[in-house]
This record gives C-alpha cells, sequence and structure tokens, in this order.
C-alpha cells in the first residue's frame, strides 16, 4: 500500500502517507495545517486510530509559515496526551540553521517548534538522519536520500544551501523580544498564545508570476521524493519552483546519464498549494507526471491559480489530472474548460474517495508489469520454453 491522504487543513498542508500493509502501515506525516484546521483535521485523523497504533514513523515539519507549522505545535503539545508517539521528525530550526555569528532573531513559530523540539521527549528525533544537522541538498554531488519504513526511500529535493543562508538571515528580522535559542522563553511564550490551541491564521506572501516565489520561508521548504514499490510521489512544500527543478534533474542525470530526459513521478504535490509563482517551465520540463494535488480551500491567499494548470497542461503529453482535497471557489474555478478540457480536475466526492477525517485519499498503485508482446509470448511457446516437458 502507498496512500496519501490530503487532510482537510483549510489553505495549508497536512499530508498522512500510510506505507505497507493495511493491517499495520507505517506513517509518514508532512505538516500540521493551521491552528484553525487542527481540530477538525489532524487530530481528528489521529484521535480515530485505536490507541496503541498512534506512532508516526517520520514527521516532517516543512517550514515555518502558519499553515504548515501551527498544527505541528498544537500537535507536539497535546501529542503526549493523546498517546501520539514519533520516530523522527524532520524540521529545519535554529538550532541546525543557525550561522557561526550568534546574536541573530527567530521568527517566532519557528522558535516556539524549535523549543518543543527541543525537550526530551523529541530531542533524540529531531533530524537524526543528519544528525541533528539542517537537512539540505548540496550544491554538488549525489542528493541526499535515506530508506523509510516498508522498503521505502526519500530523496531530498529541497532546500538548498542558499535557501538555508537566506532563511539565516531573514531570521533577523521577525523576532525581537527574545534570542534564539532560548527554548525556556520560547515555551513560556508559546503557552501564552491561545491561538496554538486552536485557531487563527496568519497572511503570507502573494505575487501573480510564474516561477517567482520569493518567500525565503517557502524557499526554505523541506520537500522530497517519496518511492515505494516502483512508485514515485514528489511531496513540494511550498518549495522554489527553481530549486525543485534543479534537484529533479540532478536526479534525473544521475539515473539516466546523457538521456536529458525528465524523471517520471506517478503524483506530484504541488508546491504552495498550486501558486503560479511555484511552478515553471523549467520545473515541467523536468519531471514527467500526470497527476498533480492541490492541497488547499483557497481561504486567505485564493489558491490555486487556474494559470498554474494552464501551465501543467501545455507541458504535458496526455491530459494531465489535478485532485483537490476541497469542492471550494478557487478549486472549481480552477476546473478545466467543460467543452474543450486539456486538463481533468477532480474534487472529494466527485470522483475522489474521502478520508476518514475528511480531505482526500489517493492511492498510488504500483504500475502493472508489462507483458511480453503477442509475438514474443507466441515465439517462446513454439520454441517450447515456458512449458513443462513431460
Ligand atoms: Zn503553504
Amino acid at each position: 500500500m502507498f496512500r496519501l491522504e490530503f487532510l482537510p487543513a483549510e489553505h495549508g498542508d497536512a499530508i498522512w502517507i500510510e506505507l505497507g500493509s493495511t493491517a499495520k502501515p507505517r506513517r509518514i506525516l508532512i505538516d500540521g495545517g493551521p491552528a484553525s484546521s487542527y481540530e477538525h483535521g489532524l487530530h481528528k485523523r489521529l484521535s480515530q486510530l485505536p490507541d496503541k497504533q498512534r506512532h508516526i514513523d517520520l514527521f516532517v515539519v516543512t517550514h515555518i509559515d502558519s499553515d504548515h507549522i501551527d498544527g505541528a505545535l498544537i500537535l507536539l503539545q497535546e501529542a503526549k496526551k493523546l498517546g501520539v508517539s514519533f520516530g523522527e521528525i524532520w524540521f529545519n530550526g535554529w538550532h541546525q540553521i543557525k550561522s557561526p555569528e550568534p546574536g541573530a532573531f527567530a521568527p517566532l513559530q519557528g522558535e516556539f517548534l524549535d523549543a518543543l523540539l527541543g525537550q526530551p521527549l523529541y530531542g533524540k528525533r529531531w533530524n537524526t538522519q543528519t544528525q541533528g544537522s539542517a537537512l539540505v541538498v548540496p550544491e554538488q554531488g549525489p542528493l541526499p536520500s535515506w530508506p523509510v519504513p516498508e522498503g521505502a526511500r526519500i530523496t531530498l529535493l529541497s532546500p538548498g544551501p542558499r535557501q538555508v543562508a537566506r532563511l539565516r538571515a531573514r531570521w533577523d528580522s521577525a523576532l525581537r523580544e527574545f534570542s534564539p535559542g532560548d527554548s525556556r522563553e520560547a515555551l513560556r511564550r508559546l503557552a501564552a498564545r491561545r491561538d496554538y490551541r486552536p485557531p487563527e491564521t496568519t497572511a503570507l506572501f502573494g505575487q501573480k508570476s510564474f516561477g517567482d516565489d520569493r518567500s525565503v520561508a517557502n524557499g526554505s521548504s523541506i520537500a522530497f521524493l517519496l518511492e515505494h514499490d516502483g512508485v514515485a510521489c514528489v511531496l513540494a512544500g511550498d518549495a522554489h519552483p527553481r530549486v525543485l527543478a534543479a534537484s529533479l534533474r540532478r536526479l534525473a542525470d544521475s539515473r539516466n546519464p546523457g538521456l536529458g530526459s525528465p524523471l517520471r513521478v506517478d503524483a506530484f504535490k504541488l508546491a504552495h498549494h498550486g501558486s503560479m509563482n511555484n511552478i515553471s517551465e523549467e520545473l515541467l520540463a523536468s519531471v514527467e507526471c500526470g497527476r498533480w494535488i492541490v492541497s488547499t480551500n483557497g481561504a486567505i491567499f485564493g489558491h490555486p491559480d487556474r494559470p498554474t494548470a494552464e501551465l501543467v497542461a501545455a507541458h504535458s503529453r496526455a491530459m494531465p489530472e489535478f485532485l483537490c482535497n476541497y469542492d471550494s471557489d478557487t478549486t472549481r474555478a480552477f476546473a478545466g474548460d467543460a467543452q474543450q478540457p486539456l486538463w481533468h480536475t477532480r474534487y472529494p466526492g466527485a470522483g475522489l474517495k474521502a478520508g476518514p477525517a475528511g480531505g482526500i485519499v489517493v492511492d498510488l498503485k504500483p504500475a502493472a508489469k508489462p507483458k511480453p508482446p503477442v509475438r514474443a509470448r507466441r515465439v517462446a511457446a513454439a520454441s517450447g520454453r515456458g512449458k513443462k516437458v513431460t
């Protein structure tokens, strides 16, 4: 089984992945969605699990924007009470990105998550793949890649060193009240924040041109390729298209040297909720995919952008399909032309299975092994191969 659930995370991401056997699946969770979606999304999904099964093998917090990190802040505070345990937690926080020159200030939510992860309950599980340092794609050499349960594999696509450096620099301007890495102070302030036992959301960025996302936080997104059973999915966080394109190109070239062919994947969670700032021709030339996933209800930023679908369709050999985890005004406006569709759009209830806590379920099935052509089979039969000789 390779099952993705795009939980109802309003304008954010909360992606629940199950691998292996249906009876005892291994789980990867990517982001927690905004605070206001937590109770009816992630909290509900976790509460539906039998007490003994509340284990997340890998929890990835892609970046510090509130539509990704807020639910994680709430979850980590109540995980013990809910009986939820974690195998590993990936997050590039202050601890990972701080420069040799201390004294910079940190964005508040990043500090909060830093402080929570620094507690004994989580400390030993934080970025263990990199011995506690930042998850980052090096400028040169092979992309970092790690096995995950059930024989699956993760290959890191984002962030690069430049995105981490920019985050480090920007970490400077967002917070003035206390020093970065002051966990006691961060926890004290977190406890005083009503909105982290839900709701409330904050506004962020928004410009409209292809591939032009300049958000430092988005650029620092942890994005990766997850492969299992011969099936591959890109989970792009809100990463910048240039970074994704470069990594995918490198990966394709390392697997098929000299061919210049794009990397074939079975599904692609669009970065930044289908924003046209996070898609580009360069990215679309680096990857071949027929199924694109949009996680948003369109609140606050009006995502997804219709030009995203137009650009994807223009670069697709076959008619692409977009799977939305909400049926909302903005996702409806994203639908292909009814008369002459260049792409298909699917919604919960209408062609897409709902998950136990709402949202949508996407099952990625291993591709059937191609049968040999009929002629080859006849030749094999005639030559007696494959038959038992008596
Ligand atoms: Zn986002």
